[in-house]
């Protein structure tokens, strides 16, 4: 699942993540707009267990933002919570998880009035359902911008689907004057997280039930973490080099024109400021990467893999491989298969133009 990391007594690579050690994630206090810190002193969020930092050295650092009220606590309008069993589990396990609620951070209390959206899609109002002149969406926004400044090193955001305040999309719009909902609001603080972070992977819960769904979310996360260690200490077009030959398969695999145009700008590199570059490609990169990958554009990554293995693997092992990619592209076997397969093939005959590959290496955590 996860890319390449770092223990604490040196380079390992291919350590696997222990997915079922009893880790139990604790859960930030009740009520707080963004909890306080829990496992990190200073930093706040879900963090692995101590005994684990060894294998998670290379992705503790991964902080996920996590709407509060999935991850158990009692900050929804009518005193609940959704606590998402995924998140709260799995998730945890690997990365460090940062609870945050705008709407208890903005000063509401729990319980309280619900929150609706009001108006056009494109500027809807965030108005108290109790008390309809109340209009938090100034309140909201401010909120939302203030937390991205604060938080701009997390790697991904989980929202809560369908909130006036955090849904990503599908929220409940009221016309103006009266009449029948429409589903096509997104929430103010969601909104402006996405407009001051647009490169920030997003996902809401709801969708990440979905298997495609996730492990593709997960793979943006492990990949924007990459960018911006890549980022951080000043871009070089051989670092970008190196980032983007470490995606070539990943990036195959989305079969998008948009892939195409990353190639460009890597060609044109060298004449652009670091500055420009950075932008430019980060965003397409993260474009490219948020599309969901279909089977075929699966099979052509593996089918790519394959070949580059041609010449080291004997007759029968490059049979067995192949037959597994076409199971896998006939539906009769999950990806897992062919991709374990091209590990164990990897780790026998290592491969140059497949070292370091995310797509070999990265898998979302079950
Ligand atoms: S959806 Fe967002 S605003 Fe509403 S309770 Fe959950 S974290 Fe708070």
């Amino acid at each position: 699942m996860p890319p390449r990391l770092k223990t604490r007594h040196g380079p390992s690579k291919k350590t696997k993540i222990p997915l079922k050690c009893c880790f139990r994630p604790r859960i930030a206090c009740k009520g707080a707009a963004v909890a306080p810190p829990i496992g990190q002193a200073a930093r706040g969020g879900i963090a692995p267990a101590k005994r684990d930092r060894g294998v998670y050295e290379a992705v503790e650092r991964i902080r996920i933002g996590v709407s509060s009220c999935l991850l158990g606590e009692s900050v929804r309008w009518d005193g609940g919570h959704k606590r998402d069993v995924y998140i709260t589990g799995t998730l945890a396990r690997c990365f460090e998880l940062v609870p945050i609620c705008p709407e208890v951070a903005i000063g509401l209390g729990v319980p309280r009035d619900p929150i609706r959206l009001v108006g056009r899609a494109e500027a809807p109002r965030a108005l108290s359902a109790g008390t309809p002149e109340l209009d938090l969406t100034a309140k909201l926004s401010a909120h939302g911008r203030e937390t991205a400044h604060r938080f701009s090193d997390l790697c991904g955001y989980l929202f809560k689907s369908g909130s006036p305040s955090c849904g990503l999309g599908r929220v409940k719009l009221l016309p103006e004057r009266g009449g029948r909902p429409a589903h096509a609001g997104v929430g103010i603080f969601a909104r402006e997280i996405q407009s001051a972070l647009p490169m920030l992977p997003v996902e809401d819960e709801s969708r990440m039930a979905k298997p495609e769904l996730r492990a593709t979310f997960l793979e943006c996360v492990f990949a924007y973490g990459r960018w911006r260690t890549l980022t951080a200490s000043g871009l070089t077009v051989q670092g970008l080099v190196d980032f983007h030959g470490r995606h070539r398969l990943a990036l195959l695999a989305r079969q998008m024109k948009a892939a195409g145009e990353l190639e460009r700008v890597l060609a044109a590199a060298g004449r652009r400021s670091p500055p420009r570059l950075a932008a430019q490609y980060g965003a397409l990169f993260m474009k490219v990467l948020r599309k969901p990958a279909t089977r075929r554009g699966h099979t052509h990554a593996l089918r790519n893999a394959l070949g580059c293995l041609k010449r080291v693997l004997d007759r029968e092992e490059r049979k067995e491989l192949a037959e597994s990619i076409e199971r896998y592209r006939l539906g009769n076997l999950p990806r897992v298969v062919p991709l374990t397969l091209l590990r164990h093939h990897l780790r026998r005959h290592p491969e140059p133009s497949l070292d370091g590959q995310t797509y070999l290496e990265c898998q979302a955590p079950e």
